[in-house]
């Protein structure tokens, strides 16, 4: 289908205000790798009606639609997106507990998600305090950390699809897996999400996410530009120990480099282009390959134009 720009940009501010609506945004100020160009639109709705009717556009106008929490498990390109990022974030942050069951905005991050939890003295969302995305992203990735997984919590997901018509996934439809969901195919943009915890004492429920924090703060490289963990776990193996053993510790392409703290990681120690990331990631999964006969599956996704 052809795009058609000129019909989106005269309808597009009957939908949302001038302030909601951004051209040519540099994608690497909403990523946690810092890394990527800019996308055409990026759109910053407010209301469910308006991320509907902006999907039903974008339909019409044959544009091209991408949804972002915090960019934490993203790597683009440095030519950008070519197409719409709608950006489920602080506008999406509304929390609603009652007893042990909590329904919560998509953009809300699990950090705060996981404090609202502790204070309600509801346990189980430990695990999640430190991982730094949206709920809907790790809805989507079903993040996991410590032994917890979202797989695990949540019961029940409202969602859009791309065509701006509502849906319920139940926890079976959403096909949770290692670092999966059905979500992932990119065809839903979640909404909300209701997640089923139990009671537990708020002391204990804070000393867990401060020590798990703790681990983390010993064991990654908070301090360093990634997107996580670059690859996922394969089995009966640790993606980070393969490295390390592989003699690539400090490792680097340009600006890229395999993290001296944990080989699992790939960092940008400063201005690291898409190219030199990836050109380490293919790097690494060769070496890895001939070493161990091992092959590892990126966890981080790649978007933009090549
Ligand atoms: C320092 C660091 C530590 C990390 N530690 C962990 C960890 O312990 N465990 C772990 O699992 N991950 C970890 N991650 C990776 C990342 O934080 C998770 O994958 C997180 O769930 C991604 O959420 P996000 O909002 O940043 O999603 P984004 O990176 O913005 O997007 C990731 C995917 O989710 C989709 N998505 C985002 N929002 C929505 C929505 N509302 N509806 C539908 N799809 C959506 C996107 O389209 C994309 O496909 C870490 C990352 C960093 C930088």
């Amino acid at each position: 289908m052809i795009r058609n720009d000129e019909l989106f940009i005269s309808k597009i501010y009957s939908i949302l205000d001038k302030e909601q609506v951004r051209y040519d945004e540099p994608l690497k100020t909403h990523t946690s790798f810092k890394i990527g160009g800019p996308c055409d639109y990026f759109l910053e709705p407010r209301t469910i009606r308006e991320i509907n009717e902006t999907l039903k556009l974008c339909k019409t106008c044959g544009l091209e639609v991408f949804v972002l929490g915090n960019g934490s498990n993203l790597l683009v390109t440095d030519k950008g997106f070519r197409g719409v990022i709608i950006h489920i974030y602080n506008n999406f942050s509304d929390v609603s507990i009652t007893g042990t069951q909590v329904k919560a905005q998509s953009g809300i991050s699990l950090a705060s998600l996981s404090a609202k939890a502790a204070n309600n003295h509801l346990t189980g969302i430990e695990f999640a305090s430190g991982i730094p995305g949206t709920l809907g992203g790790a809805v989507c990735m079903n993040a996991g950390a410590y032994g917890g997984e979202m797989k695990q919590v949540v019961s029940k997901v409202i969602a859009t699809s791309l065509n701006g018509e509502l849906r319920e996934f139940t926890k079976d439809e959403l096909d949770f897996g290692y670092r999966h969901s059905v979500l992932q195919d990119g065809d839903y943009i979640v909404l909300e999400v209701e997640i089923e915890l139990s009671y537990g004492v708020v002391e204990n429920i804070r000393d867990t996410m401060k020590e798990l924090n703790a681990r983390r703060k010993e064991k990654q490289p908070l301090e360093c530009l990634s997107a996580g963990s670059t690859f996922k776990r394969p089995e009966g193996y640790y993606a980070g120990k393969l490295i390390m053993d592989a003699g690539l510790r400090g490792y680097n392409i340009g600006d890229a480099m395999v993290s001296e703290k944990h080989c699992g990681f790939v960092i940008n120690t400063g201005e690291a282009t898409f190219d030199e990331v990836y050109r380490l990631i293919q790097y690494i999964k060769h070496q890895v390959k001939e070493r161990f006969q091992v092959e590892l599956e990126r966890e981080v996704k790649i978007i933009g134009e090549l």
